[in-house]
């Protein structure tokens, strides 16, 4: 080997030191910031075994599918669970959706419903099925399940009953006109060339936007892509929602803080067309919408990375479309307010609010 070979060799391993230093000792901070004070010595592991990549295909139809067979047999002796249908349907076609999937997936809910099998029995053999939970899970698992939810009885009062359904909440308020389409994946070129890593949906100026599911306030203020924009993390810490493009001059819902829990249905800003500029306040996209992302987050280097996992949320949003919150005014201000409260019990779990 000549010199100038060995030379190279020597600080490429120099360079690959380095390298295995800084990683090991953000994921250091990362686990001691995540827990609070004590560091988490499994992030020390050298490779850890996370998903990397998720293809998030699943259809509406098959997402009503399941959501039904979960409600119906919710009560029953054989409740279906709606993440494992969708799983089971996912390892059977590979992740795919098409027409063939729905029939898979209707079948195995009758049976599981009739009591004639388990889903043990069926993902017995299923070498994806595991995965496909996982990946699913983190998509869905604050979705669908069991909440109180705000009424008025007989007598007049507000009072709170129990109730099995879906959870988290369309992310603009009810009555609020707007039009989207699927549009994830789309070319953009403010900045620099890139991919559209979320939905797009137009509508006035001012229209509530609503928080989808409970979590913690991540990242609020002003970022040059999404104008004033909200980070929400799901409690379990696998969701990153974001809410771009909101309203020049008032964007957030007064009081909203960084470090804030919100509850699923809560109105956590306002629509507008802010962004695409490095200065602050200004109103630089044509067309008013909000745009929402939502991201993966199975191992905390993925949070912002080169292969961030911002999945198709077009179908979902459609899904959502199920529940939406109904908002009034405050009289005299810029602000709405939800009219109907839930107690979600992901939030009651939380050890933070004991
Ligand atoms: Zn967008």
């Amino acid at each position: 080997m000549s010199k100038l070979k060995k030379m190279i060799v020597l600080e490429l391993i120099l360079v690959v030191m380095l390298a295995v230093g800084i990683v090991v000792r953000s994921s250091v901070w990362k686990g001691k910031e995540l827990d609070g004070g004590t560091v988490n010595t499994s992030t020390l592991s050298a490779e850890k075994e996370f998903i990397k990549w998720v293809d998030f295909n699943v259809s509406y139809e098959a997402l009503c599918a399941a959501f039904d067979w979960a409600v119906k047999t919710h009560d029953t002796e054989h409740p279906v669970d709606f993440v494992e249908l969708l799983s089971f349907t996912a390892a059977k076609t590979g992740g795919e959706f098409e027409s063939k999937a729905l029939k898979i997936l209707k079948k195995a809910a009758s049976e599981l419903a009739e009591g004639e099998t388990t889903m043990e029995e069926l993902t017995e053999d299923l070498k994806y099925y595991t995965y496909y939970r996982e990946a699913y899970g983190a998509v869905l698992d604050g979705m669908v399940g069991e909440f109180e939810e705000e009424y008025i009885n007989e007598d007049g009062e507000k009072c709170f009953r129990k109730v099995y359904g879906l959870k988290a909440f369309f992310p603009l308020a009810k009555g609020f006109d707007y039009t989207h389409y699927d549009d994830f994946g789309a070319g953009r070129s403010y900045g620099y060339q890139r991919k559209h890593l979320g939905h797009d949906m137009m509508g006035q100026i001012g229209t509530p936007i609503i928080s989808i599911e409970s979590g913690y306030v991540e990242v609020m203020g002003w970022n040059q892509y999404g104008g004033w924009r909200i980070g929400i993390r799901s409690l379990d810490g696998k969701r990153y929602y974001y809410y771009a493009h909101l309203r020049q001059n008032y964007p957030f819902a007064e009081g909203l803080e960084e470090g804030d829990l919100v509850t699923a249905g809560d109105v956590i800003g306002y629509m507008g067309h802010t962004g695409y500029s490095t200065k602050e306040n200004v109103n630089n996209i044509e067309v008013t919408h909000l745009h929402w992302g939502l991201e993966l987050i199975f191992d905390e280097s993925q949070k912002e990375c080169d292969n961030e996992i911002w999945i198709d949320v077009y179908p979902l949003t459609r899904f959502l479309a199920k529940h939406c919150q109904q908002v009034e005014k405050v009289e005299g201000t810029r602000e709405w307010v939800r009219t109907v409260r839930i107690v979600d019990p992901a939030l009651e779990k939380d050890p933070e609010l004991e």
